[in-house]
């Protein structure tokens, strides 16, 4: 542990903030570390881990696609690619699709097909309505789309974005003018500390999306591929976009990013864009054999089944402790708010005892487990937050 840290210390770039763990190996929903201690996850790498660590079927698609073709560029056609974009786009009902590496790359891609399809197609309209609070990557588009602390050090931006409040769509109205060439929104704002809008709130903005004539686009990377109990959260309030980014949970673990448009938007023409990585044989094999897995096993509507039991247990654990505000989620992906700046404090003490979990927020814990944890584990570490919650309020 000691001589990581102070490497870590020494060599990297000093702006993750980690928690003093070393993990080595992992196994469904449980990691280890360097002493083979054992822990819950409840992060799964940041909601992507779906199918749990080291899942078999996973694992050996990589393998074997390893050993067979792992990147040749898309200057040739590959298999796994175009079997995933069709699987993708049946999953969606979208069009078409673009691969990239990362959240960040998909989101991007979304802002440059606005971009043209305002140039083209809304006598250059250009400008994109963003909401407060919205997270959507690191690259200065992205930053410059999800704005706050973020951004502030890296100005100046990309122009062309317009904020408003999220949940708010009258505030997007009121924001649209001729140069309004989209809307891009979360479903729910995960590293906002899961803020979830209400309910008709999607349902309203694509209304107006299609009344304006702009686009519709949903960041979904966190919350799609069957993390809040449906394979996007749009079909949860039957919302579909017209443009959507994918990423964290494409590929179970495995790097990928991909955004996806309808057909009657997708302006991009050859040399428009690309990516060297971007849908190579091996990132789209373990996305292929994720996305699969999650349809055969009918994963998503899991989730949602228990999504109702953990939202169940956080709420008795809120009705039992001073200390919490609130707790808000849907399907496997929740918060619970504290009313002081201590879930580090939370976090620490959970690890302690063996448990995994995330302080998106001074004052918010996270919960993300895989997708594939059972009720007896879910109930354990909610087990294991109340104690950690009951020793910080001491
Ligand atoms: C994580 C995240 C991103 C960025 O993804 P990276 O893979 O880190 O680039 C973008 N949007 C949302 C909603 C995210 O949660």
């Amino acid at each position: 542990m000691g001589r990581w840290q102070e490497l870590e210390r020494r060599h990297y770039f000093q702006v993750a903030r980690r928690l003093p763990v070393v993990l080595v190996r992992g196994e469904g929903c449980y990691v280890y570390d360097e002493e083979g201690r054992r822990y819950l996850d409840l992060v799964a790498g940041i909601a992507c881990v779906s199918l749990g660590h080291s899942h078999p079927a996973l694992v050996e698609a990589i393998a074997s696609q390893a050993r067979e073709l792992m990147h040749v560029s898309n200057l040739f056609y590959t298999i796994p690619q175009l079997e995933l974009a069709h699987l993708l786009c049946e999953l969606s009902g979208l069009d078409r699709v673009f691969f990239c590496n990362s959240g960040a790359e998909a989101v991007e891609g979304c802002i440059k097909l606005a971009r043209k399809w305002g140039k083209v197609r809304r006598q250059g309209a250009y400008e994109i309505i963003v909401a407060e609070g919205a997270f959507h990557g690191r690259t200065l588009a992205t930053l410059a789309a999800g704005g706050g602390h973020y951004a502030e050090p890296f100005t100046p931006l990309p122009p062309g974005f317009v904020r408003v409040p999220y949940g708010d769509v009258e505030a997007i109205k009121r924001a649209t003018t001729p140069l309004t060439a989209a809307v891009l929104l979360e479903p729910i704002q995960g590293e906002n500390g899961v803020i979830v809008p209400p309910e008709d709130y999607l349902p309203q903005v694509r209304e107006w999306c299609q009344q304006a004539g702009i686009l519709f686009m949903l960041d979904e990377v966190q919350t799609g591929l069957g993390r809040c109990g449906a394979f996007f959260a749009y079909q949860l309030c039957q919302s579909p976009p017209d443009v959507l980014a994918v990423a964290k949970g494409l590929a179970g673990g495995f790097p990928i990013g991909a955004f996806l448009a309808g057909e009657q938007c997708a302006v991009l023409e050859p040399g428009d864009h690309g990516s060297t990585f971007g849908g190579n044989p091996l990132a789209c094999r373990a996305a292929l054999v994720t996305l699969r897995t999650m349809v055969e096993e009918g994963i998503p509507s899991q989730v949602a089944q228990k999504g109702r039991f953990l939202g169940g247990l956080l709420q008795d654990l809120a009705s039992c402790h001073p200390l919490v505000k609130e707790v808000r989620g849907k399907g496997l992906l929740w918060a619970v708010e504290l009313k002081r700046d201590v879930a580090q404090q939370v976090v620490l003490a959970a690890l302690k005892e063996g448990v995994l979990l995330n302080n998106v927020r001074p004052n918010a814990v996270r919960i993300m487990p895989p997708l594939v944890i059972s009720e007896e584990e879910l109930a354990w570490g909610v087990e294991v937050l109340e104690r950690a919650i009951s020793q910080v309020e001491g």
